[in-house]
């Protein structure tokens, strides 16, 4: 549900939005009209048109790779896959990766990639084949570089196309020794890193328990309390929807009431099992037919059922002009980039409700890549050197539950892949998350202190802005330009 060049109506398209809440921020930045300019402004983008030769024919796909901002380089952001794609879109995509890495403080410019295909329509082989020739096509123009330019998943692509890619960088640059951070979110056995598959839905985790710890924000919702017992809507069941409202659920106490997909939407005010649900939507393909939960084929009405919080987790534009007046939700928080336009951004802050805006609330992936990046380049395992003193207390334990068990006469030892697995990779898993909790709390303190400190700073969104405006200005001003 893309909304692309004004289709509906007075509706600008999805770059115009986030430039029109760009503009509002910037205005209260007290920033020269050029350096504004300068920091809104999308560098540049490259087209590609190249010929895939598949099930006997030639087809021709198009992709795309902006570069929004080099105030500090490498650039980075995902590539996408989707039938939508298109430069608008890629453009506000890569434009809100600067921001919300310059508000996380990862120290990258801002980028996006797209590729206007349905992955679902190809095989893997097929797919392996096209994201190889797209990856050939950037890897040429330093499109994708571990100095210059570091892609990573996102809508559509997952850990294995970023496998394809990476192979593909060392197969061009042999001697590259840095040529495993070409790119982030690869699988393990490829330099990847643990937690990034769960980072940016464990980011909105991260996010909201933040938010509920702020007493005076929680109390402009309305709400009050802790996370327990809030009742939750998630659209879109996908990696971040998934892994948001399965921790919020396990771990937080939440009740997820509502999900929206593809094809439909369910509810349950008594509770939707997210486990349950993700297992039948890989089985059917949906969620219609889910036990225990009532199923109405309008999956767009999702956003309007009643609930505590909602999580938008599908792509942009879904709550528009055209519905903002039925959102009930008293706050939002954008798991997906830019699911509120514009106009429906006012309207909302205008009825009251707080919106946690995209560039904080989903920058947990880049976040996790970023320690990705740098475990890549340290070429040692992430958290090698922190972790000897914790290395030698996880030894304690593990002997201690030995000592216990031949003691107790329980006939059990624990395993040596267990103990592998326990010194080694728990570590790095912890490490990460810890890691992502600091960097989630540093970066709403930062906003909420604007949004509460200034009374011209009407919402989270505009507080959000102006922290990352001044940080890539400062970046600007040192840099000399
Ligand atoms: N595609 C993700 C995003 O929109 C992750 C980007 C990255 O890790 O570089 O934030």
């Amino acid at each position: 549900m893309a909304h692309d060049g004004g289709a509906r109506g007075a509706e600008p398209g999805f770059r115009e939005s986030v430039n029109t809440m760009f503009e509002r921020a910037a205005a209260l930045s007290g920033l020269s009209a050029g350096l504004i300019d300068k920091i809104r402004i999308c560098n540049s983008t490259y087209t590609v048109r190249f010929g895939v030769r598949l099930r006997g024919e030639i087809h021709t796909f198009t992709g795309y790779r902006s570069v929004h901002s080099e105030h500090m380089e490498p650039v980075k952001g995902g590539i996408r896959y989707a039938l939508s794609v298109n430069q608008n879109e890629v453009e506000a995509l890569a434009a809100l990766m600067t921001y919300k890495c310059a508000l996380v403080e990862t120290p990258f410019g801002g980028s996006k990639g797209g590729l206007c295909i349905d992955p679902r329509e190809w095989s893997e082989e097929e797919l392996e084949k096209i994201t190889r020739r797209f990856a050939y096509e950037l890897v040429k123009r330093d499109l994708i570089n571990p100095a210059q330019n570091v892609p990573a998943p996102d809508m559509g692509t997952g850990a294995r196309e970023m496998a394809w890619i990476v192979d593909q960088y060392q197969r061009m640059n042999t001697t590259d020794i840095n040529g495993r951070a070409c790119v982030t979110g690869k699988p393990l056995n490829a330099g990847g890193i643990q937690g990034r598959v769960e980072a940016t839905g464990r980011g909105v985790q991260y996010a909201l328990r933040e938010f509920f710890r702020h007493e005076r924000d929680v109390a402009r919702t309305g709400l009050s309390g802790g996370l327990r017992g809030k009742r939750v809507v998630v659209q879109g069941l996908g990696n971040v929807g998934y892994h948001a409202a399965k921790f919020l659920q396990e771990e937080d106490g939440c009740v997820i009431v509502g999900i929206g997909e593809r094809d439909g939407m369910v509810s349950g005010p008594g509770g939707i099992d997210v486990e349950k649900a993700a297992a039948h939507l890989r089985e059917t393909d949906g969620v219609k037919g889910l036990p225990d939960a009532e199923y109405d084929p309008d999956g767009a009405r999702v956003v309007e059922l009643d609930c505590d919080i909602l999580i938008p987790a599908a792509m942009e534009g879904t709550i528009h002009l055209g519905n903002a007046d039925r959102v009930m939700a008293p706050l939002v928080i954008e798991a997906a980039n830019g699911p509120v336009t514009a106009g429906a951004d006012e309207l909302l802050r205008e009825r009251g409700c707080v919106i946690i805006p995209d560039m904080y609330a989903n920058a947990g992936g880049v976040t996790v890549s970023y320690f990705e990046w740098v475990k890549n380049l340290s070429h040692i395992r992430f958290g090698r050197m922190q972790r000897r003193a914790e290395e030698s207390r996880h030894q304690l334990l593990v002997d201690e539950l030995e000592r216990l068990s031949a003691h107790s006469g329980v006939p059990w030892t624990l395993s040596d892949n267990f103990k592998r697995d326990y010194l080694r990779g728990a570590g790095e898993l912890e490490l990460v998350r810890s890691g992502l909790d600091d960097t989630m709390r540093e970066a709403y303190q930062a906003i909420s202190e604007v949004w509460n400190a200034r009374d011209d700073v009407p919402d989270l969104r505009t507080a959000a802005f102006l922290v990352a405006i001044e940080r890539v200005a400062r970046s600007y001003r040192s840099k000399g330009l």
